[in-house]
């Protein structure tokens, strides 16, 4: 599937939040935007005058690097969230947090959601038991990832569980790091997300 492959800390300076793209970097002072706290490019220090449109934008934007979802996948979160009942901006959050690859960032078992993404592509979850490579999986309450028994040994895995254990796991999650699985006991809620965007601004652009 095609990616944004360029230097991803630019996509947290375009839209001026961190999106925590590049793992244990984000959260040291090494962090681009903390040094250069300004969108790139030669006009990036101006004045920044934003329409209606472009605000709407932006938060679509944001949100779908965010989670590292292409366009088409983006728009279909979207529409499955209208047929919800809740509201419907909740409701696409909601469903991204869903992911496979994001509970598993989640979940402290891998730097990035780019990272988790690579190691479930590798196989190295199952859930409920089953074997799942696809990222996009949505996972429901109730369902428990577990670390593969052969991942267990692996010196990658290891790694990034002695890097990332210690992050703090969301209230929807329980994680048992010894027995190497997480239990998704919720959904969660808008205040349980800490993605700092007006999810609103995203169901004005798409519903025009
Ligand atoms: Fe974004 Fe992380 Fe790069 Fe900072 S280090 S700009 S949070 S990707």
């Amino acid at each position: 599937m095609a990616r944004y492959t360029d230097a991803v800390c630019k996509l947290c300076r375009r839209e001026g939040q961190k999106l925590f793209l590049k793992g244990a970097r984000c959260y040291t002072d090494k962090c681009a935007l903390a040094r250069r706290a300004y969108a790139p490019g030669q006009h990036g220090q101006g004045r920044k005058k934003s329409s209606e449109y472009g605000l709407q934008l932006r938060a679509k934007q944001m949100t779908r690097r965010y989670y590292g979802v292409l366009e088409s996948q983006f728009r279909d979160y979207y529409e499955k969230a209208t047929k919800k009942e809740g509201k419907t901006g909740d409701e696409l959050l909601t469903i991204l947090e869903s992911r496979l690859d994001n509970v598993v960032y989640r979940m402290g078992w891998a730097a990035s959601r780019a990272e988790a993404r690579q190691l479930v592509v590798h196989g190295h979850f199952t859930v409920n038991g089953k074997r799942v490579d696809i990222p996009s999986y949505l996972t429901k309450i109730g369902e428990v990832v577990s670390i593969k028994e052969k991942s267990r040994q692996s010196e990658k895995i290891k790694a990034v569980l002695e890097a990332n254990s210690a992050r703090p796991v969301p209230k929807w999650l329980e994680v048992n790091n010894e027995a190497f699985e997480g239990k998704i006991v919720a959904m969660p809620t808008r205040d349980e997300i800490d993605l700092a965007v007006d999810e609103t601004l995203i169901v004005e652009l798409y519903s025009k």
